[in-house]
């Protein structure tokens, strides 16, 4: 027998694939039409009218190749985010971008720094790419932005070995953030050598009058790499489009190792469409902010503490009964996002659903507790 382990590249042996919680398919299967799904962060608002109209006017073209370039939604992410084509990348989510960036810029030798519960695909791809990966404690559990990236502690983490940073703005699974001026020092200090990534996923949630994209600091930091998606905000995580914001230079780099047709035609027709329709983002924002303030303080009434969070998600710590709770939650339809593997075995990642789905999952809740 071929022991493939062995003969694996030295980066993949011993590598874990990235672990997407519960097998939906199955429990939808048991709970058919009334499963609760509260465990991946999407948007249940729905993407855009015009972006599901997108779709079906791509329906009569899927023998042909997408468009490899993905030019006509650069053009309008270009003009939407006041960048130069030249400085964008798509990717098939930006999944996808986030492993392309240490398969080009780490390695042996050349280290990835990340912080303590920072999104998990950040150590995925440093060990795919055969990188060490530094971890730096996040703040803790009692500082005003618990257990969130502690960039003081990254800046001084940083050695001569380190290649890539990967920061996530706000965080997912924490919910957390960074403000504008703990970034703007952070970046001076970082050597310019030092590729900079902040994945900024949930960006568009973030309505705090201290938090910035870091795109404003692009200008004067061409080792600043941003990542976007439009999964969460815009509602099509089915689609996969994500997109990256860098140098014109370090963007011509990544193209490299791009797969030529790695958006799809739908995927790009939906985005495009979805990125056009600013009134349908705003209501599917307001929608979630609202929700959002609704579940954080029904769990607080009920004893539980919601870390701050500027996304679609909740980070809230159940204590020693967290698996009961999620083993009778599951049991009832309702699937949160269990935390063990980021090393929060107390906490549960509520996604915030929509109003009923909220009433469902608290109801189930409440009869789990009694
Ligand atoms: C969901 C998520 C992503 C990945 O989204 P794609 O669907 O691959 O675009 C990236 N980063 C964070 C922090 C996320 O939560």
């Amino acid at each position: 027998m071929i022991d493939f382990e062995a003969i694996a590249n030295p980066g993949i042996r011993g590598l874990r694939a990235y672990d997407p919680g519960h097998d939906l398919v199955a429990l939808r299967r048991a709970h058919e039409g009334v499963l609760v799904e509260l465990g991946s962060n999407e948007n249940p608002h729905g993407p855009s009218p015009a972006a599901t109209q997108a779709v079906l006017e791509t329906l009569s073209q899927l023998y042909r190749y997408p468009d490899p370039l993905g030019g006509d939604l650069k053009r309008a992410l270009a003009a939407r985010l006041g960048v130069g084509i030249s400085q964008l990348m798509l990717g098939n989510g930006s999944h996808e971008l986030l492993m392309q960036f240490a398969q080009v810029f780490a390695g042996p030798g050349r280290e990835v720094v990340a912080s303590q519960f920072g999104f998990a695909v950040y150590a995925l791809a440093a060990q795919a790419a055969g990188a060490p990966l530094r971890v730096v404690p996040a703040f803790a559990r009692g500082a005003a932005m618990p257990r969130g990236h502690d960039l003081d502690a990254i800046a001084g983490a940083i050695s001569p070995q380190t290649a890539l940073v990967y920061l996530a703005n706000p965080n997912n699974p924490t919910g957390t953030w960074f403000g504008a001026d703990a970034f703007a020092a952070f970046m001076a200090r970082v050597p310019e050598s030092v590729i900079v990534v902040v994945d900024e996923a949930y960006a568009e949630f973030a309505d705090a009058p201290d938090h910035a994209s870091a795109l404003v600091l692009q200008p004067r930091y061409p080792n600043l790499l941003v990542t976007r998606t439009f999964s969460k905000a815009h509602a099509l995580a089915g689609l996969r489009v994500g997109y990256a914001v860098a140098h014109p230079d370090c963007i011509a780099v990544l193209e490299r190792v791009r797969e030529s047709f790695n958006v799809n035609m739908v995927g790009l027709s939906a985005a495009q469409a979805a990125l056009g329709d600013e009134a349908h983002l705003r209501w599917s924002l307001a929608r979630n902010a609202e929700q959002r303030e609704m579940l954080a303080a029904a769990l607080r009434e009920r004893g539980y503490f919601a870390h701050p969070s500027l996304t679609n998600f909740l980070l809230v710590e159940f204590g020693p009964e967290t698996q009961r709770i999620e083993a009778g939650l599951i049991a009832r339809g309702v699937v949160l996002r269990p935390m063990a593997g980021y090393g929060l075995p107390e906490c549960l990642r509520i996604t915030v659903g929509d109003a009923s789905e909220n009433r469902r999952l608290l109801a189930a809740l409440d009869e789990v507790l009694a």
